[in-house]
């Protein structure tokens, strides 16, 4: 099965999406851990997505849509859950032909949402695992040792992305570009919606289900 999870920043795409991923023995796609890495080891195109990530924008599609064609190609055969791209219709565009050229296709798109207000305070108080990339909430989850990762014990840090006025910067991105994508797929076979507002366990029950 292949699936396209797709939402404002904050709604739990990738921890989510992680969840059922390992569940269901597919691949995890997340575009901003990819584009992450790609800074983290310094790679061109790590090096061009730098400037627009730390600001909050989109990094440009050739960039993105060039680093997941080949992920989606390696992965073929277990099914692949693509979190954060598309993110806006130019990708979605892009990755339909990029399918079509692989026989592959989308058998769910869901449409993951939930109140700004929440997403606003999942976003705040966000906090990774440097080591392991695992996630925490300064509120709802909170680590048993302040600062430290519960599973390795390694040091936790917030995003510089989750900032507040790079936050805001984001969600009017997501405003501007990345809703337009609902108009796109809400017709599209496969399509369906999932009301993220509540807690995480609840919300994953649903997911489940669509799944
Ligand atoms: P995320 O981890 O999904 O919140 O993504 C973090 C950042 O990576 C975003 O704010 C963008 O700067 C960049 N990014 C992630 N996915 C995409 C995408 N599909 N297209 C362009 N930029 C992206």
């Amino acid at each position: 099965m292949n699936l396209v999870l797709f939402g404002p920043p904050g709604v739990g795409k990738g921890t989510q999406g992680e969840k059922i991923a390992s569940e269901k023995g597919m691949v995890h796609l997340a575009m901003g851990d990819i584009l992450r890495a790609a800074v983290r080891d310094g790679t061109d195109a790590g090096i061009k997505a730098k400037g627009f990530m730390d600001a909050g924008k989109l990094v440009p599609d050739d960039v993105v849509v060039a680093m997941i064609e080949d992920k989606i190609v390696a992965g073929v055969g277990s099914g692949f859950l693509l979190d954060g791209f598309p993110r806006n219709v130019p990708q979605a565009e892009a990755l339909a032909a990029m399918l079509n050229k692989h026989g592959l296709k989308i058998d769910r798109t869901i449409f993951m949402d939930a109140p700004e207000d929440n997403l606003l305070k999942r976003l705040c108080g966000r906090l990774i695992c440097r080591a392991c990339g695992f996630g925490f909430h300064r509120q709802y989850s909170p680590p048993l040792k302040s600062g430290c990762c519960d599973r390795c014990d390694g040091e936790l840090y917030q995003r510089e992305d989750d900032r507040e006025d790079v936050i805001a910067n984001r969600l009017h991105v997501y405003r501007d570009q990345t809703a337009p994508l609902l108009d796109y797929y809400q017709h599209q076979e496969g399509f369906c919606k999932l009301d993220a507002g509540g807690e995480m366990d609840v919300v994953y029950a649903a997911l489940k289900k669509l799944v």
